[in-house]
Formats: structure tokens, sequence, C-alpha cells
């Protein structure tokens, strides 16, 4: 059995690791953790027929995020700004959070 990854949460900055849009970063709006994936801002976006509202009597077309496979993602420190081999280190309170271990700061506040 493979390490499980460390959770995605929403509020990350993620960079696309593979797909159509690989190389781009964004910020996880939802996360749907029963299909595995998330909906990142500005990342896998699909164009949806919008019906005509009052205030756009013409309808038209909408360009929104679709959900993507959390193993498409990875991480961005917020610190660092880097891809972020994640770590987890306990508080006194006993919280979990997340950290970098590439820069050493923590990633959850
Ligand atoms: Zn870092």
């Amino acid at each position: 059995m493979s390490m499980p990854k460390l959770k995605i949460k929403t509020g990350d900055r993620v960079v696309v690791i593979a797909g159509k849009d690989k190389g781009k970063k964004g910020q996880v709006m939802r996360t749907l953790p029963r299909e595995n994936r998330a909906i990142v801002e500005g990342i896998n976006m699909i164009k949806k027929h919008q019906r005509p509202t009052r205030e756009m009597m013409q309808g038209g077309i909408i360009e929104q995020p679709a959900p993507i496979a959390l193993s498409n993602l990875q991480l961005l420190c917020r610190n660092c700004g880097e891809p972020a081999r994640a770590g987890q280190r306990s508080l006194a309170d006993g919280r979990k959070i997340r950290y970098c271990k590439k820069c050493d700061e923590n990633i959850d506040r």
C-alpha cells in the first residue's frame, strides 16, 4: 500500500501536474472528497450554457471550472511558492497541521 497523500483542502494553492492544464496554478474553491476531486479556480474550465435570466436576456455560454482529480494536483507552499512535499506535525494543543518540507514553514494556520 502506498503512503496516503496529505489532503488538499479548500483555500490551498495548487499546481496541476497532469492533463491539459498541466503547469497551471490556482486556488482550491471546493473539494469533493468522495470523488477524490476538487474544483480549482481557473482550472479545467468547461463551457456551460446559461439560460436567459432577467439580467441576461439572451442567456449565453459561461465558463466554469469542472472538478479535477486530486491525483492531478500538487499542493503549493504558500510561503516559498514551491510545490510542497508536505509533512505533518502536531501542535501543543494537539492539532495536526501540514508543513512544507522544503522551507519548514507551516502550510495550515
Ligand atoms: Zn515552502
